[in-house]
């Protein structure tokens, strides 16, 4: 199938539906509305002179605009390549020339330094009216997306998502009962729509049920609440971040805005229990984690496989997924450490390894000649570290690319940005590896105290003496204004090591 049918169908099955509440335009489509909008955009499209196989690139905040363009491309038979609409114009360009798209569509103005795209709008209009596109024949196995992550750790890739790859994550979600998103429900996201987080279990899913989403541009505390008292939300997908900022606010006002929402969903980096546990004493609601990367498109595990939001875990596979830890030699059974292998970093007698993924989720590669994809047994590596507890639940330890290595001793910065966190008055806290003669690499600790408080670099040190080996312990404590963060709100920990932070002194 065509990722674009999910449309068609919902309009089939459930045309008066709501399908896109914008909340910053006011615009709302039904799901035949949408359907209409889709087709005609996809004609503005052809007229463009796309042609099957072609990347159209749009740049969109959440809204309506990105979800008809979306799917518009997809109907014309095109690849459609997300950009992130808070870049600025060369970032962008250096994605549209990598992934040699020559159509984008967006409401603003580009500047191109060398060969500008053709600019495109997408028909948003209620009453659009337009003849039924020409059935193209791709789907399957034929790239639908383009989605370059946001590069935490290194430079931007294209990885290369099918109709299948992204048909079967929403399918594997959609197993779940109940499943994430169920057609009655309204679906809050003010996540990016440009990451696959907002866009597989957020939009398609929305679509796959025939449901309501509920889009907002950017996420601000206060309106996201009125918006989810307003539009009667029923399900948030959120990122950590932002349930950071909810349990922030008066239990009464949570409760209230939430009172309809039946479930609260995070992903994307890791919820701290302190943040669930807040959550729920407010609304009464758990937050189910999941954990994914843009090369599964991207859900791989979620507590809400098991129906119990245990802290600190991400859950099980998603039905039809695999998961198993391998060495980081690629081995199946995590293998004691090889001194003599310089690449063997890991500690596997403490039962972590390298978190690997089979399933029909998978991505075909990256851009352009589908590098690096699964291998040929089928499973991909992820950069991730994890165990599996005795329950048989997930654990993220961190990733094996920010492993700092004291002495040739490990330590993994979570675990010690988890004890600095402990503190009062931390806002947030980065740990990173730092060079040292002595050591070969040391702790860095990048903290930003909560706004109107203060924290002494001893405080920190010596906090971290009497909960950790003393390996762990930063030699290095700075402190910051703000910590850089990507559109997903994780933190780059590579603008860290080496430039200092916004504000750091
Ligand atoms: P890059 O991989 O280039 O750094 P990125 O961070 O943007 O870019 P994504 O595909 O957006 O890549 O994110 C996937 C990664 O996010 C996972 O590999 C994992 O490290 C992290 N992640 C996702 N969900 C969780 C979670 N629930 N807890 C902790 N980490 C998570």
């Amino acid at each position: 199938g065509n990722v674009a049918e999910l449309a068609t169908a919902a309009a089939e099955h459930r045309p008066g539906r709501d399908a896109l509440i914008d909340t910053a335009t006011g615009t709302t489509l039904t799901w035949d509305e949408t359907d209409r909008a889709v087709t005609a955009t996809a004609h503005v499209l052809r007229a463009a002179g796309v042609e099957p196989g072609d990347r159209v690139a749009l740049r969109y905040p959440t809204s309506a605009a990105f979800a008809v363009s979306f799917l518009a491309v997809l109907r014309a038979g095109g690849i459609a390549v997300p950009l992130n609409p808070q870049e600025p114009d060369s970032a962008s360009e250096a994605l549209l020339a990598h992934s040699g798209a020559r159509v984008l569509l967006t409401d603003r103005p580009f500047e191109a330094t060398r060969q500008a795209p053709a600019l495109v709008e997408p028909v948003l209009s209620a009453t659009a009216e337009a003849d039924p596109f020409p059935q193209v024949t791709r789907g399957g196995e034929d790239v639908a997306a383009l989605l370059y992550t946001s590069g935490t750790t290194g430079p931007a890739r294209g990885a290369m998502l099918s109709h299948r790859a992204v048909l079967a994550n929403v399918g594997q979600l959609r197993a779940l009962k109940p499943a994430p998103v169920e057609p009655g429900d309204r679906a809050y996201l003010a996540v990016p729509l440009h990451h696959v987080y907002g866009l597989g279990p957020g939009l398609l899913a929305v679509a796959a049920a025939g449901a309501t989403a509920v889009l907002s541009p950017r996420f601000e505390v206060r309106t996201a609440l009125s918006d989810c008292l307003t539009h009667r939300v029923t399900v948030v997908l959120g990122v950590p971040a932002m349930y950071a900022e909810f349990a922030a606010r008066p239990v009464d006002e949570l409760g209230e805005c939430l009172a309809t929402a039946r479930l609260l969903v995070s992903g994307a980096a890791p919820l701290r229990p302190k943040v669930l546990a807040a959550v729920r004493g407010a609304t009464g609601l758990a937050v189910f984690e999941g954990y994914g990367l843009t090369e599964a498109a991207p859900v791989v595990t979620s507590t809400l496989v098991t129906g119990y939001a245990k802290p600190g875990s991400v859950g099980r596979p998603l039905p039809g997924v695999e998961v198993r830890l391998v060495d980081s030699d690629g081995s199946a059974d995590p293998a004691p450490q090889d001194p003599d292998d310089p690449d063997d970093t890991f500690d596997d007698t403490d039962g972590t390894g390298l978190v690997a993924v089979r399933g029909a989720n998978l991505f075909s590669g990256y851009w352009p000649d589908g590098a690096h994809g699964p291998g040929d047994d089928g499973w991909f590596r992820t950069g991730d570290v994890g165990y599996v507890d005795v329950d048989g639940d997930l654990h993220l330890v961190d990733r094996a690319g920010d492993l700092v290595i004291v002495n040739g001793f490990n330590v993994y910065p979570h675990e010690v940005e988890d004890v600095i966190a402990e503190l009062p008055n931390v806002a947030e806290v980065a740990v990173v590896g730092t060079l040292d003669e002595r050591t070969g690499e040391a702790v860095k600790a990048v903290v930003v105290p909560s706004p109107g408080t203060a924290l002494s670099e001893q405080q920190v040190v010596d906090h971290c003496a009497s909960r950790l080996a003393g390996y762990k312990v930063p030699t290095v404590v700075r402190f910051a204004d703000a910590l850089p963060h990507s559109a997903t709100g994780k933190v780059s920990r590579a603008g860290l090591r080496d430039a200092p932070a916004p504000g750091e002194d």
